[in-house]
């Protein structure tokens, strides 16, 4: 599997196709992986922030969702297959698991969202196996008993759904004691599954404008939206950087 190193980040050049056979091997496998959906803003986080950029190192896969990462990666030269969007990666995982066995646990989102994404999904993969769910808005007094409810319900794919970057600090932290196959951070997947929040038109997806769309109907994410701007301008540096070694 070809691994990139964008603005410190390593990130790996899968398309969605590659990326589920992977996460299948992991689950066959059994030992705890750490898989990460990463976009811009996430790069960019983890380029100004050690330890979460640490984080990102140790995971086992880290796929390139957002035309954002995908844009970099083809200036800086590599082949990207596709793009590889968490919610899109959500709902494979869950038609793999209809068809396998495979027991999936959703934790994240507002009361009430996790479990309707949940409905959704077992009525669009019939036989998925959904082990359990559990809002993202917990005390820290309560994570014990949420741990071991996550544990007792011995599922194969824990989606996390927290917000990037505390999914990821959470699943490190966790997934050693978790002993999950697969762990993954799927940012607000469930918001959308459930039907609270919409995707941006096939249009829109088609022209890279889904960020504009989020932004339209989130309009309190202008400082992520702010971002991209610097992310470009770092992607172009280490361009020219790359460029004048070369
Ligand atoms: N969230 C949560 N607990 C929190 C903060 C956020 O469960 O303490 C959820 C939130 O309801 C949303 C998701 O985490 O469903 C974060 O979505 P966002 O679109 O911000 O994801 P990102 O773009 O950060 O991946």
């Amino acid at each position: 599997m070809e691994t990139v190193d964008l603005l410190g980040v390593h990130i790996h050049l899968v398309s969605m196709e590659e990326a589920v056979a992977r996460i299948e091997e992991f689950i066959q496998d059994g030992s705890p992986r750490h898989v990460v959906t990463a976009d811009a803003s996430a790069v960019l986080r983890a380029h100004r922030d050690p330890r979460f950029r640490e984080i990102l190192r140790d995971a086992d896969l880290v796929v390139p969702d957002g035309i954002g990462v995908v844009w970099a990666a083809r200036l800086l030269g590599w082949r990207v297959p596709e793009r590889v969007p968490g919610v899109e990666l959500v709902e494979r995982l869950c038609a793999l698991s209809a068809q396998r066995g495979y027991r999936v646990f959703l934790l994240g989102a507002a009361p009430g969202v996790a479990e309707e994404a949940a409905r959704v999904l077992a009525t669009r993969y019939p036989g998925l196996c959904v082990a359990g769910t559990h809002h993202g808005y917990f005390r820290p007094e309560e994570e014990g008993r949420i741990l071991a409810m996550i544990q007792g319900s011995r599922p194969h794919i824990l989606f996390v759904a927290l917000g990037v970057p505390t999914q990821e600090v959470w699943i490190s932290r966790h997934r050693g004691t978790l002993g999950i196959p697969v762990c993954i951070g799927v940012g607000g997947s469930f918001d959308v599954l459930s039907g609270r929040l919409r995707r941006a038109p096939r249009w829109m997806q088609h022209l890279g404008l889904e960020w504009l769309f989020r932004w339209y109907q989130e309009p309190w994410r202008w400082r992520r939206i702010l971002a991209l701007p610097r992310f470009a301008l770092l992607v172009v540096k280490a361009r020219l950087s790359r460029k004048s070694s070369s």
